[in-house]
């Protein structure tokens, strides 16, 4: 199986190695062989004199199993034209590889119910999935520019009956394996894509009779998120919208650090934790690997279908956390804290030990299964 790693910039190659690390526990405790290749991409690629998406990286992805990417983006490129940015490629790849669907998850993690702002009775019991249109809207939408005298710029928002329904269906889908509930969230009273959005969410729930659709404009639910963030199970939304609501939901998480996304089209499929490149704790061993492991996560049970040994990375995960250990973004008042490297080792760890003490289960009882929980299987 071909694992294409795009490490990018800033904390992208270090939370990257924390994630190979742990693919390759995977691979050593279930037996796999994974290939890991490795491809420039963003600013990374800019420094060599490469376009930010080089041809090789776009075609090195299309012939990968599953890719993982870290994050783009470099202070040293942020002046100049859109196309010569390091974010570019992220546009383009999306694009390039039809992945209209981005999958975020935003659950809060046992152990780190007090890690967010938020109360952690407010907190808890928080688990919800925010399926965002990934390849339209504004992000995407012509006309755009800025004016010659530079006092003036356009964006053009814009979505087709076919992008709403296709990304419609995926939310639809994931719910049926969570809570059964999708909320749509549009701003129909003042935005006519709006309006189309609502109408065709509305027509595509017709196929799904026993999930629960509601509606609910940006804002409010942004507040919502922020008041009663359990009260959530699936939200679908717009690009623009859910770039904005899903960093929310990683904010009162308890760290942007944690969250992962899947991104996914009807054929390929690329796997990113959500946060960028964090130019100021680069470099510093100071970043948190989780959202890249829980991508590769992601990437096993989405791209290579392994789900039990989705799973076991996740319940890894949840292990170290339970245990104490904490990355500095997760502590307050200087409390003693781990570096990345030491994060992902521990995670590894704990894989190899899971997948050991399974083992050892299942020859003293080898008809009963696992009594490991499934519940992250079912909720994408
Ligand atoms: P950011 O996500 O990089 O950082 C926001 C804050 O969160 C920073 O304080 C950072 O230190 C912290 N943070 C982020 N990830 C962390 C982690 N894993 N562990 C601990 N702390 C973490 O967002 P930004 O500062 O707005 O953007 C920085 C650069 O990243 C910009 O160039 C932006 O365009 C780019 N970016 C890229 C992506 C991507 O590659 N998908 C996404 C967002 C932003």
């Amino acid at each position: 199986m071909q694992i294409l790693l795009l490490p990018g910039d800033g904390i992208g190659p270090e939370v990257v190695a924390g994630a190979k690390r742990v693919l390759e526990a995977v691979a050593a405790a279930f037996g796999h062989q994974f290939t890991f290749r490795e491809e420039l991409i963003g600013g990374a690629a800019l420094r060599r004199g490469l376009p930010p998406l080089p041809e090789s990286t776009l075609a090195a992805a299309r012939a990968a199993d599953g890719i993982l990417l870290g994050a783009v983006g470099d202070p040293e490129f942020d002046t100049g034209d859109s196309s010569r940015r390091p974010e570019a490629a992220l546009l383009k790849i999306r694009r390039e590889l039809n992945l209209y669907a981005n999958l975020r998850p935003a659950r809060v993690w046992a152990g780190l119910e007090d890690a967010g702002p938020l109360k952690p009775e407010v907190l808890a019991g928080t688990d919800m999935l925010i399926v965002r249109e990934l390849t339209g809207g504004l992000y995407y939408g012509e006309p755009r520019g800025i004016s010659e005298d530079g006092n003036s710029a356009h964006n053009t928002m814009r979505y087709s009956r076919m992008e709403i329904e296709r990304i419609a269906r995926r939310a639809f889908d994931a719910a049926r394996g969570r809570l059964q509930r999708v909320t749509s969230v549009d701003k129909a009273n003042v935005l006519e894509t709006s309006r189309l959005w609502r109408q065709v969410v509305i027509d595509v729930a017709r196929d799904y009779p026993d999930v629960r659709l509601d509606h609910m404009y940006v804002d409010a639910c942004a507040m919502k998120i922020a008041l009663a963030p359990s009260s959530f199970d699936v939200i679908l939304t717009e690009n623009l919208f859910g770039d904005i609501l899903s960093d929310e939901a990683g904010a009162i998480v308890g760290s942007l650090g944690l969250l992962p996304s899947a991104s996914l089209g009807d054929g390929g499929a690329l796997f990113e934790p959500v946060h960028g490149s964090a130019p100021d704790i680069a470099g510093k061993n100071a970043a948190n690997p989780i959202g890249a492991i829980a991508s590769a996560a992601m990437l096993l049970r989405h791209a290579l279908g392994l789900n039990t040994e989705a799973d076991i990375v996740e319940h890894a995960i949840e292990t170290v956390l339970r245990a104490g250990l904490r990355t500095r973004d997760l502590v307050t008042n200087g409390a003693p804290s781990v570096g990345t490297g030491a994060m992902a080792a521990a995670i590894a760890a704990a894989i190899a030990q899971q997948r050991g003490a399974d083992s050892e289960e299942r020859r003293a009882a080898p008809s009963t299964r696992s009594a490991r929980s499934g519940r992250a299987a079912t909720r994408p």
